[in-house]
């Protein structure tokens, strides 16, 4: 009999992990999304779409699937799930492993300005004289950049973002990964001043950081959410190591 795991997704690295454990006869994987992005890059496993009911509903979830192991491959900035996935995974005994990739690092000729959430970015914008700004933080990470009064927003996303409310505003829709030549181009064509980001760390938007250091644009960084402390891995090779270990912990009891 197989072992059924549960794969909280939404990044690279759970679609990564579920290709990888496609042929693995082991395990029966279901891939677990919270359903906001309209047409999801399709992992391979079962696919289970929205949100469980908080860390209650996730417990009765795992119970009632009788799920063996739970890998937490969430972003690194959704603040919510990991928590749930902590305390539902602790209450029903079932092994909980977290994914997340390394945060970026400026390097030599990074202009970075630190900041711990978006309201700290748009108060560094408004502080600073930034005049045109990509924002890469997401189209459900609008609201604390809204009402600023003086600066043209650029707003990268995947869907089309609600723009009302801004005062200047242009979409520019695009799903990573993204490379450095088209990440210049856009910040040199749209005469960017001031980009914003999340420390989401990962190679797939790493190229933006690097034309900004070119360019000598300034970049305002939204340092990552606080984590549960959890089993921790920051790659999916480590994660495969991982699973195949508490699978054989399973298959000697
Ligand atoms: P969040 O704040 O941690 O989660 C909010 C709620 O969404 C959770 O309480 C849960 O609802 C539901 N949820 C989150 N991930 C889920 C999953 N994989 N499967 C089922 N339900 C899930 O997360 P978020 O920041 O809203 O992000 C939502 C999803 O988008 C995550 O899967 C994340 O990996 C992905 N994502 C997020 C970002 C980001 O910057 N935040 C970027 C790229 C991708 P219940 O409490 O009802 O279970």
């Amino acid at each position: 009999m197989p072992h059924r795991m549960l794969l909280l997704g939404g990044t690279t690295e759970a679609t990564e992990l579920a290709r990888a454990l496609a042929k693995d006869r082991r395990i029966e994987l279901i891939v677990s999304l919270a359903g906001r992005t309209l047409r999801p890059v399709l992992a391979t496993g079962q696919l289970r779409t929205g949100g469980f009911g908080g860390a209650d509903g996730l417990a009765r979830y795992l119970t009632d699937k009788a799920i063996a192991l739970v890998i937490d491959a969430t972003h690194p900035f959704a603040a919510v799930m990991p928590f749930n996935a902590a305390a539902a995974c602790l209450r029903v005994g079932v092994p909980l492993l977290k994914i997340c990739r390394p945060a970026w690092v400026p390097t030599e000729g990074d202009r970075w300005t630190s900041v711990s959430d978006l309201h700290e970015a748009a108060a560094s914008l408004v502080a600073s004289d930034a005049r045109r700004v990509l924002l890469t933080t997401g189209r459900q990470e609008l609201e604390p950049f809204r009402g600023l009064r003086g600066i043209t927003f650029f707003v990268r996303s995947i869907e089309p973002p609600n723009l009302r409310g801004f005062e200047a505003a242009t979409a520019v829709l695009a799903r990573g990964p993204f490379d450095l030549n088209a990440e210049r181009a856009l910040l040199s064509g749209h005469e960017i001043d001031v980009l914003v980001s999340k420390n989401s760390g990962g190679a797939a938007t790493a190229a933006k950081l690097e034309a900004a250091r070119e360019l000598g644009i300034e970049v305002v960084m939204v340092q990552r959410p606080a984590m549960p402390e959890v089993p921790l891995v920051d790659n999916v090779a480590d994660a495969q190591r991982w699973i195949s270990a508490r699978l054989m912990d399973r298959s000697a009891k």
